[in-house]
């Protein structure tokens, strides 16, 4: 697919959907590209609907909601990016602030709540009714399907008027880990990777596997080899299918010139677009294992 009008966002599952209007709406203010993906995540982040990002997200097997996120902004090459944040809505912003305001670029656990609080954010009780719910269920025994299959990150790519490439994702990582578990969304070249010569990918799906193959950094590396998005995503599902990995991973991808694309192992997921002429829900295209 191709857009020959800039802005275009990409973002993962049906909520990306709303992170896409708020970046838009930002973006049509006059607002900074960074702005519009932090803010465009955070709507995600603060819903407490959606229980795999922010506030709400299913928790860890010892009932704690540990969060993951990072942001990369592709004109200065920079990430920023945390793992294991306890207590605070909105970890992509955190993200943003170790980007912005340290020489790091991955601050963990106790160490990012720290470095959260010190720089203005509030400490919050990420355990919805809802999520405490499905725990209780699960610790219960009485979950039916396995909780390292209930998931979901958002991942957002934007292609700006001025053809830069911003990245961001966020999520609470698989439902029940261990605690401590890290997946692959803070991991730069994982979860995301932006190169703003050639375009940018994001994941979803089973973390382990993406952080095996350098996911988003491998399809971005095809792409820079000249493989449209949509080769460059299934090129990295198979490389990992060749290897017997076939655990649930989907990406999404854009190039410099406007293509986008997504793909997914087996099952489709559902990714939003939006630009001038459309702003859509679709399908990603299955690579069978
Ligand atoms: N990739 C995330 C993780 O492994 C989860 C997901 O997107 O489904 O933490």
């Amino acid at each position: 697919m191709k857009s020959s009008n800039f802005p275009l966002i990409i973002s993962t599952w049906d909520f990306g959907m709303k992170a896409n209007r708020v970046t838009w709406k930002i973006l049509m203010s006059g607002g900074s590209s960074l702005d519009a993906v932090e803010k465009g995540i955070n709507a995600v982040e603060k819903d407490p609907d959606v229980t795999s990002v922010g506030y709400g997200g299913i928790p860890n097997a010892e009932g704690y909601t540990e969060l993951d996120a990072a942001i990369m902004s592709g004109p200065e090459h920079k990430a920023g990016a945390v793992a294991g944040l306890r207590e605070i809505a909105t970890p992509i912003s955190v993200a943003r602030k170790v980007m912005e305001k340290t020489n790091s670029i991955l601050l963990v656990g106790e160490g990012a709540f720290e470095f959260a609080l010190r720089n203005g954010f509030k400490r919050v009780d990420l355990l919805t009714g809802k999520a405490r719910q499905k725990w209780l269920k699960w610790k219960r025994g009485k979950t039916a399907k396995k909780m390292d299959e209930s998931h979901d990150t958002i991942g957002l790519l934007l292609l700006d008027s001025k053809r830069n490439i911003y990245a961001g994702c966020s999520t609470s990582g698989l439902a029940m880990k261990i605690p401590g578990r890290v997946g692959d969304s803070p991991i730069i070249g994982a979860g995301l990777y932006v190169d703003n010569e050639i375009g940018a990918a994001a994941s979803t799906g089973f973390g382990e596997q993406t952080m095996m193959f350098c996911g988003s950094f491998l399809v971005v590396e095809n792409m820079r080899r000249g493989m449209s998005p949509q080769r460059a995503c299934e090129e990295v599902l198979r490389r990992m299918v060749s290897k017997g990995k076939e655990k649930w991973v989907g990406f999404i991808a854009l190039n410099k010139e406007g293509e986008y694309a997504a793909s997914s192992l087996k099952k489709e997921f559902p990714y939003a677009i939006y630009c001038k002429e459309e702003q859509i829900i679709q399908k990603s295209k299955i690579v069978k294992g």
